[in-house]
């Protein structure tokens, strides 16, 4: 008989968590820890969301979003999971940058960024330290329109070189651009520039199964192979209230589970027009949810190196491009020259009894541009982004072309399929996103949204960040109707 992946779970739960992303998971364990009763459903066949990985013949294991993140992951990691985690973050060695307007390797910090743009592109140390003042002082609440691109100007006007420094980066980080509002932008650089960019060292894998460790530990009843199919919603004594999902698990039968509340980690979208339903919420919100916009998307190429083979230290991060000068059009365009290497020596797994190299090149991709290919084109573009990526790769190591034993090539779609996200967002929404996701509860008590959302909230911090301050959200409303619940029956 097939297995039933629901076997074991209870009728009822005081929070059900739909999807396994970093930000579902944070939500989960920390809900846990304040002693709530908490059912996690993932749909795909492991947990970790876009915080995945895969394995291929001959050994080879490829970590999709293991790329770089700020400092703050190591505090996040520490107070939210455990100190084994955190104690597996260092920092990357090397971040290099290699385009038509400059050749530079850097630490990615302030410090060393502040020398850069004095020694390489000549500008004044107080105009430096002017641009990192504002930055520091942007506030979410003030409100400012401006466009990074109209902020990058302001200060560094008709510096293009300049621009591409400061903007690609965060746009390969959290696939922004220079259009979007500058505090998106101020927020992020400025996580990054406190102490450079870190990394989880023992690979993704090791992460995630650390995590569903620590959840087990506190109680979480984790289930994988489980869709969603449906959030569902009862009128209460103050309106329309949160009171159960349905779920249909990849082998068994579907089964309806009730619940207080809901942390959907789905792409917000999902979460609002399929999940729920747009009948439930008021038609103003729903205006404003139609509205919000995604942010891009991502191709990569998975380069695998043989086994007993090597490559030279070209840096860990290496920021590449052909285009003569910078724009975010360029950079998301179905035929950018512009790609990041993240290359992952021996070092990123020191558990593995051999040593092994892999490298992954990532562009940043629009949806549109993907999701209307017949097959032939697809399979053609997906050809192409290899065979782009090994001549990119040439410029460091001429011979690689004869080291490796694996390629292959992800998309848009491929995101889209494996953890279901409108558009297939790798970076959730853009700025509008969250307001709409912080506004849930107040349209149907008990939902919540912790997701990649408005630039800030996404990212492996960002996202874990949202998940505990949703959980403490989520767990204020449960005690609230504890204490109303005890009231009415005293
Ligand atoms: C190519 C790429 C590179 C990236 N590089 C970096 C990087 O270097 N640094 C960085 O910080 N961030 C990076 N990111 C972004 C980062 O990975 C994401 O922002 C973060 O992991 C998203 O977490 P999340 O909590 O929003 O959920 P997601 O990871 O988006 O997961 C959502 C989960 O919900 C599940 N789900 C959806 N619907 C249902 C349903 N109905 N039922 C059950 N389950 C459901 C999905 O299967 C998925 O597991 C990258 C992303 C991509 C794609």
């Amino acid at each position: 008989m097939a297995k039933d992946w629901l076997e074991g779970v209870d009728e009822e739960y005081d929070v059900v968590v739909i999807g396994s992303g970093l930000g579902g998971l944070t939500a989960a364990n920390t809900l846990a820890k304040l002693g709530r009763k908490v059912l996690l459903l993932e749909h795909h066949y492991q947990y970790g969301g876009l915080a995945t990985w895969f394995k291929r013949p001959g050994r080879h294991i490829f970590d999709i979003s293991l790329h770089g993140f700020p400092i703050g992951m190591i505090k996040s990691c520490r107070k939210y999971w455990t100190k084994e985690i955190a104690d597996s973050i260092r920092q990357v060695r090397e971040v290099r940058f290699i385009n038509p307007q400059f050749d530079v390797s850097t630490t990615f910090d302030r410090e060393d960024f502040t020398k850069i743009f004095i020694e390489k592109f000549g500008i004044s140390r107080e105009r430096v330290e002017a641009f990192f003042e504002h930055l520091r002082q942007m506030n979410y609440y003030d409100r400012d329109n401006r466009t990074t691109k109209e902020m990058f100007e302001e200060f560094f006007p008709g510096r293009n070189d300049v621009h591409r420094l400061l903007m690609e980066p965060i746009a390969y980080a959290n696939g922004s651009t220079w259009h979007d509002p500058a505090i998106t932008y101020g927020i992020v650089f400025s996580n990054f520039m406190s102490k450079g960019v870190y990394i989880y060292q023992g690979g993704t894998d090791q992460l995630i199964g650390r995590m569903e460790a620590e959840m087990q530990k506190n109680g979480v009843t984790l289930r994988k192979n489980c869709l969603v199919e449906k959030v569902h919603v009862e009128e209460g004594a103050d309106g329309p209230e949160i009171c159960g999902v349905t779920i249909k698990p990849r082998t068994g039968e579907t089964r309806t589970i009730n619940c207080k509340a809901v942390v959907s980690n789905a792409n917000i979208k999902n979460t609002i027009f399929e999940l729920t339903g747009e009948e439930h919420f008021t038609d103003e919100f729903i205006e404003e949810a139609r509205a919000v916009r995604m942010n891009t998307s991502s191709c990569q190429v998975y380069i695998g190196i043989r086994k007993g083979d090597s490559i030279p230290d070209i840096g860990e991060l290496v920021f590449t491009s052909d285009a003569e000068e910078f724009s975010s059009e360029e950079l998301t365009n179905f035929k950018t020259s512009s790609r990041t290497f993240s290359v992952y020596y021996p070092e990123t797994r020191p558990q593995n009894e051999v040593d092994r190299y892999g490298i992954v090149a990532s562009l940043n991709a629009q949806w549109a541009d993907w999701k209307n290919l017949t097959d032939e084109e697809y399979t053609a573009a997906k050809e192409r982004l290899c065979q782009e990526a090994l001549d990119g790769l040439e410029k460091f190591i001429p011979d690689i072309r004869k080291k490796v034993d694996h390629l292959e090539a992800a998309t848009p779609r491929t995101v889209k399929h494996y953890v279901r996200h409108f558009s297939g967002t790798s970076f959730g929404t853009k700025f509008e996103g969250l307001k709409v996701s912080m506004e849930l509860p107040d349209q149907i008590r008990g939902l919540y949204h912790a997701g990649s959302v408005g630039i800030i909230m996404s990212g492996w911090l960002g996202t874990i960040n949202y998940g505990v301050i949703v959980s403490s959200k989520v767990d204020s409303m449960l005690a609230a109707i504890q204490s109303r619940n005890s009231t009415s029956a005293s």
